[in-house]
């Protein structure tokens, strides 16, 4: 399975908590859609697999103006072998949508929208320096519903300071009031380079302990599963059928191509890393320069890859398919590591599979690198 992603690198204002790549300064967009859809015909000779999903990430792809959005779209279909039942899923902020533009985000063909809610309280929306209401995102997700969006994912973020799980477990009522097919839970990380990351080091802002972070995290997983709601990934639990086919086949390893300022691509054995800056980007699209880093991948970071992608969702690691793909028994080779993680009950483990617990699911990157080859 193969899927595009395109990076649009925009949002109205920054949030206090994000280090993503975005600039609030909209006045390029039109050039940016240009360039992308440059980039595309440049590069559509990166995967010849027919596609699957196309992915609209950010930043913030709801501020595209309904013809840009059509723009991409158009050169993506003209370009690649499009199979007409892909998933496509446009990322968008609460403030961008009502019943027109969501009428015309659904006639350009996406099918499938992943709105940022992050919390249902005003206070913490304006701390966070998020544009939206919480009214707004309701009001937002009715209309979806409205114009027929049959699938539809909310994201929340967890361990914020001064929410306990008291206050958690009403914020999952309320978005299980919603009954969206796909829900996303984050919890809140202090990036150096952002306002919360200055506001930390200044002492101006305490985090909430691993321990509440951890309890929350695990009452999502018992609560959500209680609702019918399968924990297929560290973060992501969907109503049967659901899932996120996009995410799902990074996490499986497939190839796919990343467009846009910071975006990244991988074909399997090596990954492709589009500059982090709009302007350079432009500049570079427009005067045929090279706008991108190549990381060619060992053998062992290839399985060090797999590794981390596959156990981060419910599939886990196939062991057969493992040894298929590399040549390499990892349950022989890492036989007690193994065993030691799955005595801490961290690691479910049978002859065919490795998998986390929800424990595990907690600290999926650490157990990862306990079971990483020496690069
Ligand atoms: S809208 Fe999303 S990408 Fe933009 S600043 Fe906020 S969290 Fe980051």
């Amino acid at each position: 399975m193969a899927g595009i992603y395109i990076h649009i690198p925009f949002c109205r204002q920054a949030c206090h908590y994000c280090d993503f790549h975005f600039s609030t300064n909209l006045t390029k967009q039109s050039q940016i859609t240009n360039a992308i859809c440059d980039e595309l015909r440049l590069r559509s000779d990166y995967v010849n697999e027919q596609i699957e999903t196309i992915y609209f990430g950010g930043g913030t792809p709801s501020v595209l103006h309904s013809f840009e959005l059509a723009q991409i779209l158009s050169t993506i279909n003209d370009l690649f072998e499009v199979n007409p039942s892909s998933e496509v899923t446009l990322e968008a902020n609460p403030e961008d949508l009502n019943l027109s533009n969501l009428e015309q985000i659904r006639k350009n063909g996406v099918n499938r929208l992943s709105i940022g809610f992050q919390t249902f309280s005003d206070q913490k929306l304006r701390w966070m320096n998020r544009v939206h209401s919480s009214d707004q995102a309701m009001e937002s997700f009715r209309d979806a519903r409205r114009v027929g969006f049959k699938n539809i994912s909310i994201d929340l973020i967890y361990a914020l300071p001064g929410n306990d799980l008291t206050i958690w477990s009403e914020e999952l009522e309320r978005a299980i009031a919603l009954d969206s097919e796909h829900i996303s839970i984050y919890g809140l990380t202090i990036e150096e380079p952002t306002v919360f990351g200055h506001r930390k080091k200044a002492g101006e802002l305490q985090e909430v302990s691993e321990e509440e972070a951890a309890s929350q995290y695990l009452a999502t997983v018992e609560f959500l599963k209680s609702r019918g709601y399968d924990h297929y990934e560290v973060s992501n639990f969907s109503k049967p059928g659901f899932r996120s086919n996009h995410n799902s086949s990074y996490w499986a390893g497939e190839k796919y191509l990343g467009v846009g300022p910071g975006a990244h691509s991988f074909d399997g054995t090596s990954r492709q890393f589009n500059v982090r800056n709009n302007s350079k980007y432009l500049k570079a699209i427009n005067q045929g320069d090279s706008f991108f880093e190549i990381e060619k991948l060992s053998l062992n970071q290839q399985m060090n890859e797999r590794i981390l992608t596959n156990l981060r969702t419910s599939i886990g690691i196939d062991l057969d398919k493992f040894q298929s793909d590399f040549s390499i028994s990892l349950q022989d080779l890492h036989k007690n590591t193994i065993d030691v993680l799955a005595s801490e009950g961290l690691l479910n483990t049978d002859r065919k599979k490795l998998c986390l617990t929800p424990r595990g699911f907690l600290i999926a990157d650490e157990v990862a690198l306990k079971l990483f080859f020496d690069e």
